[in-house]
């Protein structure tokens, strides 16, 4: 799942090829797809691209429709999800896409015949996309926690949001209502480097803790942004992989002392973390296997 680093530098490519581009159509090619229905995606025909943001994991190319009756600033957002990618074309065909079982969900193609598809993979779609004049009519991006790379994301601002909350480290700095933009692969990555279990209580983390946790987080997504800046979304995919110590790593080495990294679940998925790092050389109950055995 693309995650804030990915989203960031997805905005960052498209900002540097597309804004200034007039968009010649919109098109859903998996009905689930669209969430909004007003205004319709034909509006932004003729809207030119003026700036791509990115809000979470939501990004939000900013238009501007043509025609006086419609002087306000169009939001396309979509949220790729687990499975979804955004692949730029440089010809794209003039017809719309036929809706069919293939992976593409969407399309944009602008007026010079350039544009991308959103695609996902797998059965289960997720991928979003919504047509607004304001992102806060998003429910997801209303209810966003801080960016961790704003400002207002001080060691503070982290410690206030940890005190007193008896909730697991690892679901606090996955719920985008607490934090925006940071997902099950750079939790992972961010308590490894933190060298903190992910089942620790985030209410048992005291001032300097939660100091050192921030440090860690703007490091590990800067160094992500950093390493990713300059590439292509098709090749964004594979960096990220390349770039973690711990997720997607069950039963390879673990780079810092090279114990195996080990794998546990949590919530709907798997965790992935290195004992000797992080937990004291203890592996983590695996609380659905041990639920099966009772
Ligand atoms: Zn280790």
């Amino acid at each position: 799942m693309p995650e804030l680093p990915e989203v960031e530098s997805l905005a960052a490519d498209l900002r540097e090829r597309a804004v200034g581009r007039v968009i010649d159509r919109a098109d859903i090619a998996e009905f689930s797809v669209l969430k909004t229905y007003d205004p319709p995606l034909s509006a932004l025909h003729g809207a030119e691209l003026k700036d791509v943001a990115r809000h979470g994991k939501f990004l939000d190319l900013i238009t501007t429709a043509a025609g006086a009756n419609n002087p306000g600033a169009l939001h396309l957002i979509t949220h790729l999800a687990r499975a979804g990618w955004l692949r730029w074309r440089e010809d794209l065909p003039d017809q719309p896409p036929r809706p069919g079982k293939g992976p593409l969900a969407f399309r944009l193609r602008f007026a010079d015949g350039a544009g991308f598809d959103l695609t996902e993979a797998g059965t289960r779609k997720r991928l979003a996309v919504y047509l607004v004049t304001d992102p806060a009519a998003v429910p997801g991006i209303a209810s966003l926690g801080p960016d961790p790379l704003s400002p207002e994301f001080t060691a503070e601002a982290l410690g206030r949001l940890l005190a007193g909350r008896r909730t697991q480290i690892k679901g606090v700095l996955r719920d985008q209502k607490l934090i925006a933009g940071i997902g099950n692969a750079y939790s992972d990555e961010v308590l490894h480097a933190a060298r903190m279990s992910p089942f620790r209580l985030a209410s048992s983390l005291n001032a300097d803790d939660a100091a050192a946790l921030h440090d860690v987080i703007v490091t590990t997504l800067r160094d992500a942004i950093d390493r990713s800046a300059g590439l292509v979304a098709s090749e964004l995919k594979k960096e990220k992989k390349a770039g973690l110590a711990v997720h997607g790593r069950t039963g390879e080495k673990c780079p810092v002392c090279g114990d195996v990294v080990r794998e546990v679940s949590f919530a709907d998925s798997a965790l992935q973390y290195c004992a000797t790092c992080q937990t004291g050389g203890k592996p983590l109950a695996d609380r659905r296997l041990s639920r099966l055995l009772k």
